[in-house]
């Protein structure tokens, strides 16, 4: 256990359940404001910090360093992390309610969503939520094994996740050599033969989500190159993007797509970004992909609209990254159709609330979660000022933990962890995860 510090009977307890950059930022604007309240962070991993370990390519090595400034609200007096500590076996909703006066869901959306299409079961179709979880070593999601012993790989979606898909299928291990990419995951990559990878977007280059600094990366792989029809670009245009600093973004990215369109350079590894094409069929043999049917569409106010004419893509692997849904809690509300708890700006019911893609749905960079857990962390604070103090706070998650044989591990123990999976790396690699929990607690005895 962290040190729990000595508060008073009436010390004002919060628990975010979820170790994110949500769940964080909005520790973090509590315990600035309140540095006499008791935040447990709880998470379901002995390993903290969410997306940012599991999700964040593990090529963008510079983005993961915001993690320095979560550990540093991790550590204030007050604030403990307990990992391994999963709500629904170790722990109900119920008695976290009981036991403290404030209760933050910041739980993610960690289910992918599907496209809904024939053949979306065969073997070889994945959505993103796994295949990055793979790559990255997700323990969910680290024996996944993906089918990649075809040349072609379908990515289906425009947005940064399938940009970042592309990306580390198509660099080689000279590339991926300062990456924290799982050893399982770049021995695969390394060892498929794919020559077309195949990007999808339903609709067209100015609609598509993707942001310029990822987009243009594509431009600068070893041996990679994007492939775009200059004719898909004809007409494009951002002007009637309302909000300039979109306008921007949409502008940046044509004139990247426009320097794609003219390269003629030859590499053994096309990206091919084709855009007004919705898949409609993945195609089957044997129980595994054999391709996938796509149909050509135009966008009539702002939706794609199919015309009727289709492509066939002959690829053996499609990986969806078409976004996410949160992960039901007994007790707690969802909007099903929207993947997300229900909530009013992050009010849940009295003394609940929720943060982050759970709250809003799976848009937005890390710094993004920022202002919106700021704002749920107002409200926190309001209640607490109205009702802070009544409950008797981590003591009593300690008493249920602890007669429940939990072993949880604080923020220590997780140090311990990183300490040997940065031992256990080959050089220039920052760290080999663990992919088992079993082996991430075994590296505390
Ligand atoms: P996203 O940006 O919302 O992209 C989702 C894509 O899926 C869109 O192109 C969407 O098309 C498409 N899609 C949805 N349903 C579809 C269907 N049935 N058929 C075909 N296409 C479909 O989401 P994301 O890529 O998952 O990223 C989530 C958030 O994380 C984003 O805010 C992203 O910027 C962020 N992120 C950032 C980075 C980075 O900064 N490096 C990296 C990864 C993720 P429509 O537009 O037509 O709906």
């Amino acid at each position: 256990m962290n040190t729990a510090p000595t508060f008073s009977n009436d010390t004002a307890s919060v628990c975010i359940v979820g170790s994110g950059p949500s769940g964080l930022y909005a520790a973090d604007a509590i315990i600035r404001k309140r540095p006499d309240c008791a935040i447990d962070i709880i998470d379901r991993l002995p390993t903290p910090f969410g997306l940012v370990r599991a999700g964040v390519a593990p090529d963008h090595q510079g983005t993961k360093n915001i993690v320095r400034q979560f550990e540093r609200s991790m550590t204030k007096p007050g604030v403990r992390y307990l990992g391994n500590v999963t709500v629904g076996r170790d722990v109900t909703y119920d008695e976290l309610k009981a036991c403290y006066d404030a209760i933050i869901l910041a739980i993610g959306a960690p289910v992918d969503r599907t496209l809904g299409i024939p053949g979306e079961s065969l073997a070889g179709v994945y959505g993103s939520g796994a295949f990055v979880g793979w790559y990255n070593g997700h323990p969910d999601w680290a024996a996944l094994d993906p089918v990649l012993d075809h040349p072609g790989v379908a990515v289906v979606g425009n947005g940064n996740v399938a940009l970042d898909i592309a990306r580390i299928l198509a660099k080689t291990p000279a590339e991926m050599a300062t990456s924290d990419i799982c050893r399982h995951a770049a021995e695969a990559i390394a060892a498929a033969p794919l020559t077309d990878i195949y990007l999808l977007g339903r609709r067209g280059p100015v609609e598509a989500s993707f942001t310029p600094a990822e987009l243009a990366e594509l431009g600068h792989l070893e041996r990679a190159r994007p492939v775009v029809d200059p004719a898909v670009l004809e007409g494009q245009s951002a002007d009637a993007v309302s909000d300039p600093r979109e306008r921007k973004v949409k502008e940046k990215n044509l004139e990247i797509l426009a320097d794609f369109a003219a390269r003629n350079d030859e590499k053994p590894v096309r990206i091919h970004l084709l855009f007004y094409a919705a898949p409609r069929t993945i195609l089957g043999a044997e129980g595994r992909v054999s391709g996938l049917r796509a149909e050509r569409t135009r966008v009539e106010g702002g939706r794609a609209v199919g015309t009727g004419e289709h492509l066939d893509l002959d690829v053996g692997t499609v990986v969806t990254a078409i976004g996410y849904r949160c992960s039901p809690l007994e007790g707690v509300p969802v909007d099903e159709r929207r993947g997300v708890i229900v909530n009013d700006e992050g009010r849940v019911e009295d003394g609940v609330f929720v943060v982050g893609w759970a709250k809003r749905g799976p848009s937005g960079v890390i710094p993004a979660n920022r202002a919106d857990s700021m704002a749920v962390a107002a409200h926190v604070l309001a209640h607490l000022e109205a009702n802070g103090g009544r409950k008797q706070g981590p003591d009593a998650l300690d008493a249920l933990l602890e007669k429940r044989r939990v072993r949880v591990v604080c923020f220590d123990d997780w140090q311990k962890i990183n300490a040997a999976e940065v031992a256990r790396a080959a050089d220039g690699r920052p760290r080999e995860k663990f992919i088992r929990i079993a082996d991430m607690l075994a590296a505390l005895d």
